[in-house]
C-alpha cells in the first residue's frame, strides 16, 4: 500500500490507445476517491494526455467524457510522416493475396514503419480532433511538460487490436491487415520512452511480439493470463495482461516467470466465485430485455419458450447447448448459459461469456425441460455489465463511487453501438486488478536508495 501510494502521489500523465470505454482512464480515476473512502490521503493528479481510436464512437465517447484527453486522434497511422506512409501504401498485400504474400508484405511494412512511428505527428497535418484546423499543440511539447513540481510518471495504456491473433480474425496473425497498427504502436512504445506501458490482448495473442522489442529498448516485462473468474468476478474468458516498466526509472520488485507472477498476483487478488453469471440478467429495463428478446428471435412473439420462436439455426444450437448444458448439471450451477450465435466455439458457461460483437446469450434454468425453456435473453447492457461497466441502473448506494465516477458515457448508447463495443471493451475488474498490482510493486529508482520497506 505504501508503495502504491507513493506512486500515486506523483502527477500520472496517462496516454491511451484503443481502450474502448475509457476503462484505463476511470481507472486511474477512481484511485483518489477510493482511497479517500478508505480515510488515506492521496495525492493524485491524473493527467490524461492523449487518446487515440479508431471507431468513431469510442472517439465520440472520450471527447464527451467526464475526463476528455487533451488531445484526441483517430488513426495510428498519422503518426508516420507522408514518405513513410507512401512507401506503406506501396507494400500493403492485395486482397487476393495469398497468406504468405501477405506476411511477407507486412513483414516489408515493418521494417519501413521501425523507428518511423512517433507518437504526435510533428508534420503540419495535425490530425488531433481537440485543434481541428490548426498545428496541434502537442507536435511542439516534450512527451510530458514542466508544469508540474514533482517528476510525473508517464504511462501508456493500450488495448490493442487482438483480431490477427483470435478466431475473429480467422487466426491470421501476422498476414491479418490489423498487424500494421500493430507495427506503428509497437515501433512508437520502443521510441517514446514512456515510464510504464501497460498492453491488454487476447489470450491466444503471441507475449513474444511485445516482450522482444521492447526488452530490446531495455524494458522489463512482465505478463499473466488471466480471466475476471479468477479475481471472483462470475465472467468467463482469459486474457493477456502484460507491462513494460522502464528500468531508469523503476525498479520491478515482483517476479519475472509469469506463473510466478500469476501466483503472486492471485495471493492479493484472487477470490473464489461465489455466484454464476446469471446475477447479471434481469437488470436491464423491461423494455430493452423485451427488445433483444425480439431482435434474437426475429419475431415479436416474446412470452413463448425459446424453442417454439426461434429461427432453424439459433434454435439448433440452442438446443445443442442445452444438452451439453444439462450433461454438466450437479458440476456447475443450473443457470447456465448458451451461446446461439456460435457453432465451433465452447458454448455453454456457468459464468456470462466474455461479451463480443456477436454474442447471443441465453440463460437457462437446466432443471426444466428445453420445451418449457422461457429463458433470458442477456442484454447489451447487461453484457457490458459483467464488464464491470455500469451501464445499467444500480441501486443508490452502490452507484455513488461507482457509477458517478466512472465514465457514464456507455450508459447513453443505443443497443447497436452497445454491441458494437461490447468487442473491444476490456474487462474494469480485470484492467484495475492488474494496473494495481503493478503500481504496487514497483519504486522509483530515486527513491530506493532511501526506501524503508
Ligand atoms: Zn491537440
Amino acid at each position: 500500500m505504501a508503495r502504491l501510494l507513493a506512486i500515486l502521489n506523483c502527477p500520472l500523465v496517462i496516454h491511451t490507445d484503443f481502450t474502448g470505454k475509457r476503462t484505463a482512464e476511470t481507472c486511474f480515476h477512481l484511485y483518489k476517491p477510493a482511497l479517500e473512502l478508505m480515510e488515506i490521503p492521496c495525492d493524485a493528479e491524473v493527467c490524461i494526455w492523449r487518446n487515440c481510436d479508431i471507431d468513431h464512437v469510442c472517439t465520440r465517447l472520450a471527447l464527451k467524457s467526464r475526463w476528455p484527453p487533451l488531445h484526441q486522434f483517430k488513426e495510428l497511422n498519422t503518426r508516420l510522416d507522408e514518405k513513410t506512409l507512401t512507401t506503406l501504401s506501396s507494400l500493403r498485400p492485395k486482397k487476393n493475396a495469398s497468406k504468405a504474400e501477405k506476411c511477407n508484405a507486412y513483414a516489408k511494412m515493418a521494417t519501413a514503419i521501425e523507428n518511423k512511428a512517433v507518437s504526435f505527428n510533428r508534420q503540419t497535418r495535425a490530425p488531433c480532433l481537440r485543434h481541428p484546423g490548426m498545428l496541434c499543440p502537442i507536435a511542439c511539447m516534450p512527451l510530458v511538460g514542466p508544469i508540474w513540481e514533482r517528476r510525473p510518471i508517464s504511462i501508456s495504456w493500450a488495448g490493442a487490436s487482438c483480431l490477427p491473433f483470435t478466431k475473429w480474425g480467422s487466426h491470421e496473425g501476422h498476414s491479418h491487415p490489423d498487424i500494421e497498427a500493430w507495427y506503428i504502436w509497437i515501433s512508437e512504445m520502443q521510441q517514446m520512452g514512456y515510464d510504464l506501458i501497460f498492453l491488454e490482448e487476447s489470450a491466444q495473442f503471441d507475449p513474444t511480439l511485445f516482450s522482444i522489442p521492447m526488452q530490446k529498448s531495455g524494458y522489463t516485462v512482465i505478463s499473466i493470463l488471466m480471466g475476471p473468474w479468477h479475481i471472483g468476478w462470475p465472467t468467463g474468458g482469459c486474457r493477456f495482461f502484460a507491462c513494460a516498466i522502464k528500468p531508469e526509472r523503476f525498479v520491478w520488485l515482483g517476479h519475472l516467470a509469469p506463473e510466478d507472477i500469476l501466483k503472486d498476483f492471485l495471493k492479493v487478488f484472487g477470490r473464489r466465485v461465489m455466484t454464476s453469471g446469471s446475477v447479471f440478467c434481469g437488470l436491464d429495463t423491461d423494455e430493452n430485455i423485451r427488445d433483444t428478446r425480439e431482435r434474437v428471435a426475429e419475431c415479436p412473439l416474446i412470452d413463448k419458450p425459446l424453442v417454439q420462436i426461434l429461427p432453424p439455426g439459433k434454435r439448433e444450437r440452442f438446443l445443442k447447448g442445452v444438452e451439453i448444458a444439462k450433461q454438466k448439471r450437479g458440476i456447475w450451477d443450473n443457470n447456465v448459459f448458451v451461446d446461439m450465435s456460435q457453432v465451433s466455439r465452447n458454448v455453454v458457461s456457468p459464468f456470462m461469456p466474455r461479451a463480443t460483437k456477436s454474442s447471443q446469450l441465453v440463460m437457462v434454468d437446466v432443471t426444466q425441460s428445453p420445451s418449457d425453456m422461457l429463458g433470458h435473453v442477456v442484454t447489451p447492457a447487461e453484457m457490458s455489465f459483467s464488464m464491470g461497466v455500469p451501464s445499467v441502473d444500480i441501486p443508490e448506494s452502490a452507484a455513488d463511487l461507482w457509477r458517478s465516477r466512472f465514465e457514464t458515457g456507455v450508459f447513453d448508447l443505443t443497443a447497436a453501438c452497445q454491441i458494437k463495443l461490447n468487442g473491444n471493451a476490456i474487462s474494469a475488474p480485470m484492467l484495475f486488478a492488474w494496473n494495481t498490482y503493478v503500481l504496487m510493486n514497483i519504486v522509483d529508482r530515486e527513491r530506493l536508495m532511501a526506501w524503508q520497506p
